[in-house]
This record gives C-alpha cells, sequence and structure tokens, in this order.
C-alpha cells in the first residue's frame, strides 16, 4: 500500500506459524482492509487469524477491526490497556468526525468502529511463541508501543520507526518528546532484533534494522532545523532538501507547525 498521496503508506505485519497467524495493525479504509483479507487467505488458505495486535492508538492502525472480525469471527484484537484508551479517544466527535471522516469521507472508513481488548499482562503466544508489547512511551504519539517476536528476531515498531517516510511530528512538538522518542529507539536496539518493521514506509523495501539508525537521525535533524530555521516554512524545505526521496513530505507540515506553534506559546 506504499503509493505517494497526502497520507502515509501504512504497513500490516502477518505472522503465521502451522495453524495460526498474528496480524500487527490493520489498514484504515474499507477498500484496504478487503485487500488485505484476500492477501492473508491467498498467503495462509487453511490457517486461523488468532490476533490482531494494535502497536498505538491513531485510528490509520485499527479502523480495520470490524472487518477482520467478520472475516474471522474467533480474531482476538489486542493492546495495551493505554493504547485502547488512545483508541477510545479516536472515536470521540473531535478526532472520528472532525478529523478521520473528513480526511476520508464517502463511506470509506467502516462503520460503527470497535476498539481493541486491553492486555491484562503484556505476552500473548500461538503456538508456543510468544509475542511481547512493550511500552515505550510518546514517540510519534502518546502512549505508544512495539511488538517483539524473539523467536524470529523480530520487532513490529508500529510508528516509533519509519521506513523512508517523511516523520510526523504533529505531536512529538518539544524536545522533550523528540528525546523521549530516541530513547524508545534505543529500547528497539537493546533487543537485538534482525528485523525491524516499520508502521509506514515506502511500499516493497526491506525491513532491514538499518531503518532504526535512520528514523534515529531524521529526528535529530529535525531538532536541529527547529534551533536554526526561522519559520515552519523554512523548516519545511529544510526537511525536504535534506531529506528529497522521502515519501509524503506533506507529513513535514504537520510537525513544522506544530514546533512553531510550541515555540510561540513559551
Ligand atoms: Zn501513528
Amino acid at each position: 500500500m506504499g503509493e505517494s498521496s497526502a497520507f502515509s503508506p501504512i504497513s500490516c505485519t502477518l505472522i503465521h506459524g502451522d495453524r495460526e497467524a498474528v496480524l500487527v495493525d490493520t489498514p484504515l479504509s474499507i477498500s484496504q482492509t478487503e485487500s488485505l483479507i484476500k492477501w492473508i487467505e491467498n498467503i495462509m488458505p487453511n490457517k486461523e487469524l488468532a490476533y490482531v495486535y494494535i502497536t498505538h492508538g491513531h485510528g490509520d492502525h485499527w479502523f480495520g477491526i470490524p472487518l477482520l472480525k467478520k472475516r474471522w469471527p474467533n480474531l482476538k484484537a489486542v493492546a495495551t490497556k493505554a493504547t485502547v484508551e488512545h483508541m477510545k479517544r479516536q472515536l470521540t466527535p473531535e478526532y472520528l468526525d472532525n478529523r478521520w471522516l473528513k480526511m476520508f469521507p464517502g463511506g470509506q472508513i467502516f462503520q460503527p468502529q470497535e476498539v481493541a481488548q486491553p492486555m491484562e499482562t503484556d505476552t500473548f503466544m500461538i503456538e508456543g511463541h510468544t509475542f511481547r508489547a512493550i511500552e515505550v512511551g510518546h514517540t510519534e504519539t502518546v502512549d505508544t508501543t512495539i511488538l517483539h517476536v524473539p523467536d524470529n528476531h523480530l520487532v513490529v515498531a508500529g510508528d516509533v520507526v519509519y521506513g523512508d517516510v517523511h516523520q510526523f511530528f504533529g505531536e512529538a512538538n518539544t524536545t522533550a518528546k523528540r528525546e523521549e522518542w530516541l530513547r524508545a529507539i534505543e529500547t528497539i536496539e537493546s533487543l537485538n532484533p534482525h528485523t525491524v518493521v516499520a508502521g509506514h514506509k515506502r511500499e516493497g523495501s526491506v525491513d532491514g534494522i538499518y531503518n532504526i539508525a535512520a528514523t534515529k537521525e531524521y529526528i535529530r535533524a529535525f531538532e536541529s532545523a527547529t534551533k536554526t530555521c526561522k519559520s515552519a516554512e523554512e523548516l519545511y524545505e529544510h526537511m525536504q532538501q535534506l531529506y528529497p526521496n522521502r515519501i509524503n513530505p506533506h507529513a513535514i507540515l504537520a510537525g513544522a507547525t506544530a514546533a512553531f506553534k510550541d515555540e510561540a506559546s513559551k
């Protein structure tokens, strides 16, 4: 789903064993979710989708839950307690009506929506393999998590790591929050993963650990640009010049605006 548009391309990760599977995050729209379902049926025709894990509360990572549950009635949609609370806030008129349904009008988003169930512990299992939710705090948004699958040396990073897509700083609008994001990335590094899947990535790109360093470098570049640039416009231009090949420059704008709004209110 990596084509260029005013919205970042979204990734979903399927991890399957002999009989069961786990999906991490869902697409946003009905048509995207329907094609994901077809793809999953193709990849694993006789297996059961047991869990869908949601990495963080932004609707673009979970609005596909109701359609997936229609197809796999025993599917458990799970997330950390804090993520479930964030999901609920996304369904209030302020976010659902004023943002999501305006950005994606005309019945593109399935209604009514359904949030995940809060996990009682930080792990769940399929076929004897552990999946661990790790809370990493405020990164691209509040209360984000990553999913660690030790047996696969895999980290599904949600929006903590980006894959060649301009990063969204609309909510990580202070130095403190951007430093927290850097610490979250260090948590991923400490797990020594062999594969890291970014929540927003260029279609077809490799899920290499180099995305960890690239995401950190981008945060540092944005941070220093907030100090040297004099306006949101200048910051936007600067980041685009530094990273001319990243997808979705539209994302820079929200971050640049938020960075200078924050400056003005100090
Ligand atoms: Zn997000």
